[in-house]
């Protein structure tokens, strides 16, 4: 194909059935989409220049970090070329003084967590996947130590990013205080490789914990167990997660609807045993690393535990007074519909996920029908469609329910604005597509 040949005279680019194979999807159930071309930029001169190259040409760009989102946010919808971050690994600047690293996009937060390793200082942001730290800002990851920290958008300081048209810009800067001009670090932040690629990041460094106590709490009912961390505020909680009893018979820690808390003050833990006995836990233990880890690993062991099933991931977040009725709403439906449905949440900030296997059309248009029940609840609820994983190719149809049809069209403004020839990541975000069905 001839524009390969003359996009392979201005950066890397691989068309091998494998490369192909291997950024045509995420970690989702979404359908796969094959890029017609992955292109591997050394820095973000050529990152710029393949832009205005695409640009020029009409040809669809999707920025791919480490491929981990579970909603299908990197899959090249329209084809067109992936383009990969990966040589874009270097951590510039370590400024500890400052409380800040320089890094490129395609860093992984586990990297830069091992050089500040020794330092006190950390990137305080947590998640299960090992993913870059352009991937995680385009989709403002959150985890489980959101409650403590903040999702990954509150982290940034300063971004480079290449524009549509090939023009490289900077935005913020070093400083912890701005207050000069338009945010538009912020957005970038969320934006999904829909309005520009991010070629380097300015983080915010957080000092390591010194003390970590872990509690793991059992209890006979979900709002017995959300009563006890409404009780919790106040203590220096680093996580407050919950794993409902859907879990149990594969992940041997699971007995019951079940918290795992961190706490970053010594004697908060001791504070929160005995609150979780007073709210009538049956049973509550201090836990090492390897009781919390049971929480780490259950979105795996929701895929091991269906072999051969996709599975289709919630992300709803609801006030966080409003959590324990939107749970028991999910559990009802569960049973309602006789879905199989694992349910895991963020229980200090309100954000809870279910994991629902399906394996054929009929299955997922049962679980389809959940997911949009559970969106409508959370609206209802005053939440939102998605707590930390984006829109991505699942929930677009969501965006105007959410927002409203005028502030969408803004969004759709934004949009125009910063990509008028449509080909970042096209067909996502303010395209308002859902996923066809299988
Ligand atoms: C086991 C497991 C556990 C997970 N746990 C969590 C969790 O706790 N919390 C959470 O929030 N997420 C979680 N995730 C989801 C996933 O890790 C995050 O969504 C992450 O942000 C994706 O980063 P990535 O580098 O893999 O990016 P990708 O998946 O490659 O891309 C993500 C999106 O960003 C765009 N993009 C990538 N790089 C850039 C760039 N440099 N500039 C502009 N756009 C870009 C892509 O086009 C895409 O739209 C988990 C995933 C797995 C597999």
């Amino acid at each position: 194909m001839t524009w390969i040949q003359d996009l392979a005279a201005i950066v890397e680019v691989q068309t091998s059935p494998a490369c192909l194979e291997l950024h045509a999807s995420d970690v989702s159930g979404h359908e796969p989409v094959l890029p017609e071309a992955v292109a591997f930029p050394g820095s973000a001169r050529e990152v710029a220049a393949v832009l205005g190259w695409a640009n020029q040409r009409g040809v669809p760009v999707t920025p791919w970090g480490a491929g981990t989102s579970v909603e299908g946010n990197p899959i090249p919808r329209h084809g067109g070329i992936s383009l990969s971050l990966q040589r874009l690994d270097r951590v510039k600047e370590l400024r500890l003084p400052d409380r800040l690293a320089v890094v490129e996009a395609g860093v992984k937060y586990r990297a830069l967590n091992r050089q500040l390793t020794g330092t006190g200082w950390q990137f305080a942001v947590e998640i299960g996947g090992d993913a870059t730290i352009g991937g995680m800002i385009a989709n403002n990851a959150a985890g489980p130590k959101a409650v403590k920290y903040g999702s990954t958008r509150a982290h940034l300081l300063g971004l480079e990013v290449a524009l549509a048209d090939g023009r490289l810009i900077r935005t913020g800067g070093k400083a912890w205080k701005q207050s000069c001009g338009y945010n538009l670090t912020q957005l970038f932040a969320g934006s999904e490789g829909t309005l520009g690629v991010i070629t380097e990041a300015t983080v915010k460094l957080t000092p390591v914990p010194a003390v970590r106590e872990v509690v793991v709490a059992r209890f006979s009912s979900v709002r017995e167990a959300l009563a006890c961390v409404g009780a919790m505020r106040g203590l220096d909680a680093g996580a407050i997660e919950f794993l409902d009893r859907s879990y149990m018979g594969f992940l041997e820690e699971i007995a019951a609807d079940t918290l795992f808390c961190e706490f970053h003050t010594p004697g908060h833990g001791t504070v929160a045993e005995a609150i979780c006995r007073a709210g009538g836990a049956s049973s509550v233990e201090r836990a090492g690393e390897n009781l919390w880890g049971a929480r780490l690993r259950a979105y795996t062991a929701s895929q091991e535990a269906n072999p051969g099933a996709r599975l289709l991931t919630t992300d709803t977040a609801v006030p966080l007074g409003a959590m324990a009725e939107m749970v028991e709403f999910l559990q009802a439906e569960l049973a309602d519909r006789g879905l199989t449905g694992y349910l895991l949440g963020h229980a200090g900030d309100g954000n809870v996920h279910v994991i629902l296997p399906w394996r054929n059309t009929a299955e997922w248009e049962a679980v389809e029908e959940f997911h949009r029940a559970a969106v409508r609840k959370s609206l209802a609820l005053g939440g939102t469609a998605s707590g930390e994983h984006g829109v991505g190719m699942g929930k677009g149809e969501f965006l105007e329910p959410e927002h409203g049809a005028e502030a969408v069209a803004v969004m759709r403004s934004l949009k125009e604005l910063f990509d008028p020839r449509g080909i970042l990541n096209p067909g996502k975000l303010t395209a308002g597509n859902h996923e066809p069905r299988p």
